[in-house]
This record gives structure tokens, sequence and C-alpha cells, in this order.
């Protein structure tokens, strides 16, 4: 594919070719991101107003913007400085005045001449009980009225460029629109009854009344259609290149997973079992696996992972599990050493706290392929790793981890299949943009005998009731995690606020009861309070949020987490995770420094209804939107200019399901549809999909 389309050359031209953008302006805009008239196009207005023409102002409740025919009265210039000039102006039942400030006489003479008919239009509101218009929007004589919408298009603002620079700027650049061969599916647009892009283009951009203004209108949902299925295409391009690298066909025997699934203290749980049976399925094909494991604190990921693992081991490769933090990589090795050991299988850690000679020997014994798997952090795709056979690669906890982590992960090994895991719920649509490039696995259900964890709020004023509480709690053989608030996005002030409190509650409980563990400590002593911890040698972890993420302690049944407020409903539901794994019934305590804001109160509202994570994580979509809930600029998720991840959640799924069949009936984009769709994607600015067609 040679270059841009020269039919989409206007829109890619200089911003100063449309009316109304001098070069000041074009470099105001630019600023904001607008560089080109197609820019300009995809800026769609936020909001309208009602000019339509009526007799008289009399009956409108100011302030109103109201548009009548009048006839030009007594001028009256300013008696003194800094006083407005006035105009006096009658329409047909009632007077009232236009006010200017710092205005030129001459040119208001010009403008409005006494005794001739104007029709203005701008806001009416009420001075000192007299009906006046301050620096009416529009003037101009009856004869050239027509000129003004009767529902005016209001454009977001950039400091510098005024509505009616952007209004002639829209409307030259949409005299450029090209005629666009059609992308989307002939079926899917009849039913939607969709517009050609074009005409939704113009249709956006002259709204006739606030309805046009909405995301549900046709010319808006389809320019919102156009956006997703670009991307999704771009992650189908992509999902299709990786698949396409050859894989290797790693067949499981089950030998192994049979012996573990044997030494098992419990049955997998059905989406388990679904699970893995994807996986092996996907592990023994030469296609590269490119699969995230979706599934809520506590559904049982590390089974699966640990199956997956199996089977390559079966097929006589080697496997490596990556977590997030020392903590989790010592927890894999622990709950998964001695079930691979049950199978004869050895499974060893890597983490950056192996130095010199011990480092040296694993390597080699990975080299070799006496190590079957391995577990660590990061530390495990070190340049100098070299295996004998690594055949899959799993991440836990992604959402530590961006996206180029896992395009580096891919990399390594030739044809190495990749699994995901993540224990943060997603709602479906960002699901889907986040990871469109992959297939996807869900555990939806929980292994059983799980007792509800009972969450409350408590204002900090009853500190020293909770922690008489604690004491009791802890005087019967229950455990607890102390979370500590995150002051500011800094690991140090977490750390000040964390010792204090373990001071505090060291004073109160006991020596030897309480223990601490935060993100500054060193890594051995960060390990050896989790020990103590996990031995229930002592009874109250304080700790910051280094515990968020999958660390597994069965008999601590209380999460307090102070300032509860300052956390967001995801981190909170994934600490309160962390209860409620044994059989004791749980109790979280949101502890909250009163007065509580209106979105604080709502969120620990939410935590306190209910334990499903897919319906908390689709109330915080709903509440913080789509760019705060995964963190835009880390996910590789497009800012999107006209859709709206949160309205327009459906959409999303139809592009994936569209975008991955029009690959597969047209993997080159050769045929009139996938040319055209070619020309989408350069509309979108989706470089590296093109690149991929280009490769393929
Ligand atoms: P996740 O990583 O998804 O948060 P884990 O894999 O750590 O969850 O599992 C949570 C707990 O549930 C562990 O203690 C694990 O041993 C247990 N578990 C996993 N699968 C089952 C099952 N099918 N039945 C009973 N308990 C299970
Ligand atoms: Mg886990």
């Amino acid at each position: 594919m040679s270059g841009r389309p020269e039919i989409l050359f206007p829109l890619f031209a200089e911003l100063t070719k449309l009316d109304g953008i001098g070069p000041k302006s074009a470099q105001i805009l630019e600023a904001a991101a607008i560089a080109k008239p197609l820019d300009i196009l995809m800026t769609l207005p936020a909001s309208g107003v009602d000019r339509h023409r009526r007799a008289s102002i009399r009956d409108v409740v100011p302030p109103t913007v109201a548009t009548v025919e009048v006839t030009v009265g007594e001028h009256h210039p300013p008696r003194t400085r800094g006083r407005p000039y006035r105009v006096h102006v009658e329409d047909a039942e009632t007077s009232f005045q236009l006010v200017f400030f710092h205005a030129r006489g001459d040119y208001l003479q010009r403008l409005l001449p006494t005794g001739q008919r104007r029709v203005v239009s701008g806001k009416v509101e009420i001075f000192d009980g007299i009906a006046q218009i301050v620096h009416p929007d529009h003037v101009l004589p009856v004869a050239e009225a027509a000129d003004i919408p009767a529902f005016e298009p209001v454009y977001p603002l950039h400091a510098g460029i005024t509505q009616k620079a952007m209004w002639k700027a829209t409307r030259s650049a949409l005299s450029l629109l090209p005629e666009l061969a059609e992308w989307i599916d002939p079926a899917l647009k009849t039913r939607e009854n969709w517009p050609d892009w074009a005409a939704a283009m113009q249709a956006a951009h002259s709204p006739q009344s606030t309805s046009d203004l909405s995301p549900h209108a046709l010319a808006r949902e389809r320019l919102a259609y156009d956006e997703l299925f670009a991307h999704q295409l771009t992650l189908a391009l992509a999902r299709a290149a990786t698949r396409r690298a050859k894989g290797r066909a790693s067949q499981a025997t089950g030998v192994l997973s049979t012996k573990v699934l044997e030494a098992l203290p419990y049955k997998p749980t059905g989406a388990q079992s679904h699970a893995i049976a994807e996986i092996v399925a996907d592990l023994a094909t030469p296609l590269r696996m490119n699969r995230l494991l979706q599934g809520d604190v506590g559904s049982g990921k590390t089974l699966v992972a640990l199956m997956a693992l199996l089977a390559v081991v079966e097929a006589g490769g080697q496997g490596v599990m990556m977590a997030p933090t020392e903590i989790l990589a010592r927890q894999h090795l622990d709950g998964l050493r001695p079930l691979a050991e049950s199978a004869g299988v050895t499974l060893d850690i890597l983490t950056g706290r192996d130095k010199g000679r011990a480092r040296a020997a694993k390597l080699d014994a990975l080299a070799k392929g006496e190590i079957n798997i391995l577990v660590g952090t990061h530390a495990v795709f070190q340049k100098d790793i070299v295996f004998k056979d690594l055949r899959l690669a799993i991440i836990d906890e992604q959402h530590r981890f961006g996206v180029a982590q896992r395009m580096q992960l891919g990399a390594k090994g030739q044809a190495v299949d990749v699994l995901v895991m993540t224990a943060t719920p997603i709602p479906r649509s960002l699901a889907l943009a986040q990871y469109g490039d992959m297939d996807v696995s869900v555990l939806d259900e929980k292994p059983p005998g799980r007792t509800p964890v009972q969450t409350a709020l408590v204002s900090a004023s009853r500190m020293d009731e909770v922690v008489e509480k604690l004491r009791h709690a802890v005087a019967q053989g229950r455990q607890a995690y102390w979370v500590c608030p995150l002051v500011e996005e800094s690991e140090v002030v977490d750390m000040t606020a964390a010792e204090e409190r373990f001071k505090r509650l060291r004073a109160a409980l006991g020596e030897g009861v309480v223990g601490l563990v935060h993100g500054q400590m060193p890594p051995s002593e960060k390990d050896a309070a989790m020990a103590r911890f996990v031995a229930g040698d002592t009874k109250v972890l304080v700790a910051t949020t280094v515990i968020e993420v999958g660390v597994n302690v069965p008999n601590a049944s209380i999460m307090m987490i102070e300032h509860a407020d300052r956390f967001g409903l995801a981190q909170l539901h994934q600490l309160r995770g962390r209860v409620g794994r044994g059989s004791a019934a749980s109790t979280c305590l949101l502890l909250y420094q009163a007065p509580l804001s209106e979105s604080g109160r709502r969120r620990l509202e939410i935590l306190r209804e209910t334990e499903d994570g897919f319906r908390i994580s689709e109330e915080d979509l709903a509440m913080r939107g789509a760019g705060d809930v995964i963190g835009t600029a880390q996910s590789g998720i497009p800012r999107f200019r006209i859709a709206d991840l949160e309205r327009q959640t459906g959409q999303m799924a139809v592009a994936q399901t569209d975008a991955r069949k029009l690959l597969n009936d047209d993997p080159k984009l050769e045929t009139p549809r996938g040319k055209a769709a070619r020309t989408l994607l350069w509309l979108m600015e989706q470089d590296k999909a093109i690149r991929l067609i280009s490769v393929g």
C-alpha cells in the first residue's frame, strides 16, 4: 500500500486553507491537536442554540437566546467613559435595548442605522428592569437574515477562536468532503439506517434540534461506528499478524495435568474447566496464541495458569509465568511448586534478587531444560535469559503492565504462545477496545464455599472503637489487613502514613502482633514480614497498596481500609478481594474522613451493595469515563473523538465481529469493500494497521 489515497488530500491540507482560519488561529488549534480540515470535521458541536425567528421577545423568559426582527430607534452614546453605548429597538410587540461596551459610534451607526429594519439575535436579559441584549451575536439586514441558522451548532471552544470562526471553518471543511466508497457492511448499514459517511458528516455539523446532538442520532452513531470499526480493524490486523507468525503446536497429553488434578483437594469449577479447554485447544494449533484470561479476584486463575503450563511441559517444552511484584512471584512459587512436584515437574523462581553464581546456575538449568516452569518478576525477560524450548509465557495481573511490555514478551522466543491474566474485571466495551487483538476466556464463576464479605462504612472519628473491635477479633485468632491511605502518588508519603499507623496499632495491640509491609522496604524485610503474616505469627498486617494484587492468605478475614474514599472503585474491590478466601465470615471496613464527597459516598455505597467485580466496573465506567478507568495513555486505546464508550457499548462488539469477519473473507483487503476499509484506516490515521497490511 503506497500512501494516502489522493481523494483524502483536501482533508489533510493546511488548516489555513479554511475560511475563518488565519495563521494565528491555526497555531492555537494545532496546540489543541486540530491540525487539518479533517480534525475540524471530527470536532462535532457540543451543544446548540435555538435561534428560530420569533415575532417578539415579550414572552421569552430571560436569560434566553432570542432572534427577532426590529426597527432601529435612537442611539444613546455613553455620556461618560466606561458606560455602555445603547441602541433603542422595537420589535412587533415591545421595545428593548441593544447594549455595547467599548464600541465605536461610527461602526454602530453603520450596523444599526436609525429607522431601518434589522434581524438581531442574542441573549435577552433584564437589567434595571429593562430588557436588553448585550453584544448581540447576529445583527443582519432582513434580506440576509436567512444566514442565521434556526438551530446553531456550538463548538467546543479554544481560547482565541470564536464560534463564528469555527462555524466558518466547519462550513468550508464540509465543502471539501469527498464521496468515499462504503466500508460498512451493507446489511448492518441498512439495518441501522445509517447515512453515507459524507452525508453523516454534513448532518452532524448541521443539527436541527437538540436531539440531533445525541450520541444516538443516526449521523453521530455512524461516525462513531467508523471510529470503532477502524480501531477494531487495526486490532484484527494485529491479531491476524500474530496468528500468522508461525506458532508451535503443543499437543498436551494429559499425563501431568491428570496427576495434579488428582492431588488437588478440590475440583475445578465449570468456568475453570472451560477456560483450560480453550487454552489447551489453542496451544495445540500451529497458530500463535494471544489470549486474555479475565477473572475476578479469587476466581481461581492460578489453577488455569498451571494447567496451561503443564500442557506445554507435556508437549516437551517450557513455560514461564511473570508476576508484577516479588511478593506475588514468591506466592506463585509456594502455591505451585508442591502441585508441580507431585507430577514430577521442576519449577523455579527468578527475580531481580537473583545474583551472581546462583543466578548463573538457574540460567544454565533453564538453557538445558532442567527447569520446566519458571515463575518470576519481569526479570525473567532479561536479555541474557535463554530457554531450551520456551512455548508459553503467562503474564499475571496484566493491568500493572503496559501494552509495550506485552509486545516485548511476544518477541521473546520465536513462537511463544501468550496468555495474559487480569483480575480487573473491565466492562465489555472496554475489554474489546483494549484487548481486541486477543482472544478472551472469562472466569465468571467463583469456586464454591465462599461466604460473602460483610462491608461497612465507618467514620474515622470512631477510630478508637474500631481498634477496640480489632483487638477483640485478634484475641479470637482472626487476622486482619490494615491498608493505609494513598496520600499522593508517592510511595514515600504512603510509607510515612503506614509507619505511623503501625506504631499506633502496635502500642494498642501489643508487641509482635502487628507487622508492616510497604514498597520502600528492602525486599528481604518485605518477604519476612509477609511470611510472618502468612504463618500467623503476626495477626495484623499494616500495608500500603503493595498487597493490592493477588496476595492470598486464607486465614485473613478482616480488611480495614483507611481513607477508603481516596481509592478508586477497582482498587477497593481488589483490596477487599484479599479477604473472604477462607471459610470464616469476613469483614471489610471502609474507614472514611467525614465529610464524604458525593462521588466518594457513591463509590463506597456501590462497594457495600455488591461483590460482583463486573458490576462494580460498569459503575466505575459510568462514574468516571473510559479514559480514567483504564488509563488511556498506556492502555493503547486511542482517544476516540466521536465514539463514546460509555454510551455506545454495544457497537464495539459489533465492530469487532465485523472487522474480524472482513479480514477473514478478505485478508489482504483487496475487494471493493476491503479497499474502502483501507481508506477508512487512512482517514482515521491508523498508521500501524496500514503497515500491517503492507507487510502481509
Ligand atoms: P485469582 O488468582 O483468580 O484471584 P486464585 O487462583 O489465587 O485466584 O484462587 C483463589 C483461591 O481459590 C485459592 O486459595 C485457590 O486455591 C482456591 N481455588 C481455586 N480454584 C478452586 C476451586 N475450583 N475450588 C475451590 N477452591 C479453589
Ligand atoms: Mg491471582
